[in-house]
């Protein structure tokens, strides 16, 4: 598999905020977010430019379990770029550490699905909103028709109804426009407010404390969740953690 970076560390986003995780970040992405304030993706480094074979490149999949078992974890988060562009690699992944007894969550844009979804234990959904397009660069065009995928998103709500997986949806807010997407998609999907998580966008400390308090009081207002960036509290906008 192409692999960004594997770590320990506490899942920083969600409902298991804070529980120590081994993390598989794989590389590349079929988006490429740019945000309203102008900041990339949060992991450029998977998407706009990604990784080279300098560094991970490819790893087999029993490579990466032996890592998740050295780590000691229960949960193993699978995040990207986006992992589901590999989809034989990580039905195959999923499924080995399933075997184990692992925590599998899988932390994806939503655009695609495959049959991974049959090892998984929670999945993690980021659809991604209109303020993530890339205005004015070569990716626009391609990130807008992509970002949403109404049939990928209906067809996990569907799975998730059925038992196959717990599920939350994941919103990278940039201000209370965001809300009437939200909802409208909501509509559309069938997801409910009790599985929504709406995260402030920013990429460290300043940024994400001072959209935190926005973002604190949408979520009060409109009843949705509040996650914040854990990872990026503690260690800061670092690889790695
Ligand atoms: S979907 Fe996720 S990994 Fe891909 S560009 Fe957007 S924020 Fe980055």
């Amino acid at each position: 598999m192409r692999i960004s970076e594997l770590f320990y560390s506490l899942q920083g986003e969600g409902k298991r905020t804070g529980v120590p995780s081994f993390f598989i970040r794989t590389n590349f992405c079929n988006l490429k977010c740019m945000f309203k304030s102008g900041n990339l993706c949060d992991t450029p480094y998977t998407s706009w430019n990604p990784d080279d074979e300098n560094n991970l490149g490819e790893l087999s999949v029993e490579k990466i379990i032996e890592e998740y078992l050295k780590s000691g974890a229960v949960d193993a988060v699978i995040t990207g770029g986006e992992p589901a562009v590999q989809k034989e690699e990580l039905e195959i992944l999923c499924s080995g550490l399933k075997k184990l007894g692992a925590y599998v969550t899988i932390e994806t844009n939503g655009t695609l699905i495959s049959g991974f979804i049959n090892h998984t234990d929670l999945i993690s959904i980021s659809p991604k909103l209109s303020t993530s397009v890339p205005y004015g660069t070569e990716y626009e065009k391609a990130h807008s028709q992509n970002r949403i995928n109404p049939d990928v998103l209906i067809s996990y709500e569907e799975n998730h109804r059925k038992g196959l997986f717990d599920i939350q949806w994941k919103f990278v807010v940039c201000g209370e426009e965001d809300i009437a997407e939200i909802k409208e998609l909501q509509k559309e999907i069938g997801f409910t407010d009790s599985s929504v998580y709406l995260m402030p966008e920013g990429i460290n400390r300043d940024e994400i404390r001072m959209n935190g308090i926005a973002v604190a009081e949408l979520c009060r207002k409109y009843g949705y969740n509040y996650t914040g960036r854990l990872h990026i509290e503690l260690w800061g906008g670092k690889r790695g953690v």
